[in-house]
């Protein structure tokens, strides 16, 4: 039997009303399976397919090398940031694509068989020292010291080269080697250090350190973003500028697999000349267009060629395009508008901004997106660029704007083609974000949370959610004191874990 109960979202979201996701509730649906039965698995464009919806933004202080590397191997996609030159970022693409293991450690460092470790800090953060021939990392592989093995030496032992004291070298693990391999390996052997070589090249350093912290992670979420080269999934973002053209054949050269026009108004000009330029020059490469909130601009993207809609203007937490410049809108009603659109051209959509909790991932995934893409739940990870500080007793790391005037004037030179006296108005922030550990551990949790929330509406996958936005699903606006309800209130105090 039908009950008129609810509003469906083509009649809530035709009321004139800007809304966010915190606006408005869904109703539950019908539980007709376990959890474990819900499948994330989306379309990021038309021709990629993710086995989780998330997508790191190409913000300088949350996606490069490490952060892609850990996005793709939970199942996700990072994108690399531009406000560098094209030469580092497509090195991030490079690096990020050259690791196979989720294993976040520093880089291996190479001395020769001739050179002494006078401090700790040498090691910095890697597991060992490698030695080599002649400290080049492509020469032969004769040793290795760890930092264990170096403190317990005295005095005089340290002054020595390091061919008195390294030991053997470590065993080579091919670079396809997967988890499981790499695990039972030390297993077998129980050797302290492996080296992963590609391509007669070490790439990384694997201590059992490593393993046996990821050990205590979630499973992870999904089967890891693999292309057609074998090698992990990595986006980059690039601007509309004549030389972004350039920008573009680096990436493609360092084996980029998705491009991302990054742009807080992607109806331009601009734009369309470069996405049909892009799919024009490079056809098998998708393009992601941006960001739109209308279906009108969506459309017009559409049009040019797009194989994926970046939506959001104005909801990013470090934003202050609305109060700048009185244009965007509420994340709720961009995500329905755009994808309404899209969906009948096929065009994934990314909801962009926002998100703080799984909810709203829950939401954005409801109203028709097929991934979300997060900057600050993202940002105080291990994986972000920068290193933690701590602030009244809370480790914290930077997280900005792409807006911001710090981060427009280190960018500057690109954006504003070096002309100091263009004025720069700033639509961002500078902040700080807490520290949440590793996505390797967080963002496995999370999925589970959104799978939860997809039960309690029904959905077993994001097909169904899409099918149902336009027939069974119902939702409401939520008044101010049903929002204050629907979180936690009365206490005098409280501890809020989610995992
Ligand atoms: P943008 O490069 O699109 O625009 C900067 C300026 O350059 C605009 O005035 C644009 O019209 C102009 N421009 C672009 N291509 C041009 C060309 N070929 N010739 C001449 N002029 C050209 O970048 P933006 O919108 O300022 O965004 C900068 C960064 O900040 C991005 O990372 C973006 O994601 C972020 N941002 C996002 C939002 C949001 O709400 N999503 C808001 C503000 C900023
Ligand atoms: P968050 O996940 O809410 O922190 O939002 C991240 C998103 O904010 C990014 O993916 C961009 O779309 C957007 N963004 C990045 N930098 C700026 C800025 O300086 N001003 C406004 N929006 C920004």
């Amino acid at each position: 039997m039908e009950f008129e109960d609810g509003f469906a979202a083509e009649k809530l979201f035709k009321q004139g009303y800007s809304y966010t996701y915190d606006d408005v509730i869904f109703l539950p649906g019908y539980i007709g399976f376990p959890v474990e039965q819900v499948d994330l698995s989306t379309k990021l464009t038309r021709n990629i397919s993710l086995s989780i919806p998330c997508v790191s933004s190409p913000m300088d202080t949350v996606t490069e090398s490490a952060m892609a590397r850990a996005m793709a191997s939970v199942g996700g996609i990072g994108i690399i940031h531009s406000n560098s030159s094209p030469s580092v970022q497509a090195a991030h693409v490079r690096d990020a694509k050259s690791h196979k293991l989720p294993v976040f450690c520093a880089p291996p460092i190479f001395y020769s068989l001739s050179d002494r470790v006078c401090s700790l800090s040498e090691f910095s953060s890697s597991p060992c020292i490698l030695v080599t021939t002649s400290g080049d990392s492509e020469d032969q592989l004769v040793g290795y010291v760890t930092p264990a093995r170096w403190n317990l030496m005295s005095a005089g032992e340290r002054n020595l080269p390091l061919n008195s004291y390294m030991l053997n070298p470590p065993e080579v693990i091919p670079w396809d080697a997967d988890l499981e391999k790499v695990t039972s390996y030390f297993e077998k052997t129980g050797a302290e250090i492996a080296v992963i070589k590609k391509d007669g090249v070490i790439v990384d350093v694997v201590g059992r350190e490593d393993l046996e912290n990821l050990k205590e992670y979630p499973r992870l979420a999904g089967q890891g973003s693999v292309g057609k080269d074998g090698q992990w999934l990595v986006g980059a973002a690039v601007g509309t500028r004549e030389a972004d053209k350039e920008r573009v054949e680096l990436l493609v050269k360092a084996g980029v697999n998705v491009i991302v026009l990054d742009s807080s108004q992607g109806n331009s000009l601009y734009q369309l000349d470069m996405v049909k330029y892009l799919k024009r020059t490079y056809p098998e490469l998708d393009i992601i267009g941006g960001n739109v909130v209308t279906m009108s601009q969506a459309h017009n993207l559409i049009q040019a060629g797009v194989d994926g809609l970046r939506v959001g203007m104005g909801s990013g937490s470090i934003c202050t395009t609305q109060e700048v410049c009185a244009v965007g809108r509420g994340q709720a009603t961009a995500v329905y508008k755009v994808s309404s659109i899209a969906s009948q051209y096929d065009v994934p959509v990314i909801a962009d901004g926002g998100i703080s909790n799984s909810g709203h991932i829950v939401k954005a995934l409801s109203l028709g997106a097929s991934s979300v893409m997060m900057g600050s739940f993202l940002a105080g990870s291990h994986e972000a660029p920068g290193s933690y500080e701590v602030q009244n007793g809370l480790r914290i790391k930077k997280y900005r704007g792409m807006g911001s005037l710090e981060a427009m004037t280190k960018g500057s030179d690109a954006r504003y083609l070096g002309d100091k006296t263009k004025l720069k108005i700033a639509q961002g922030v500078v902040g700080a974000v807490a520290d949440k550990g590793s996505v390797l551990k967080f963002l496995p949790y999370t999925m589970q949370a959104v799978k939860q929330g997809f039960q309690d509406l029904g959905y077993q996958s994001m097909k169904d959610a899409h099918d149902s936005l336009s027939t069974t699903l119902r939702l409401e606006v939520r008044t101010g004191a049903a929002q204050i309800e629907g979180g936690v209130h009365g206490l005098i105090s409280y501890e809020k874990k989610s995992f």
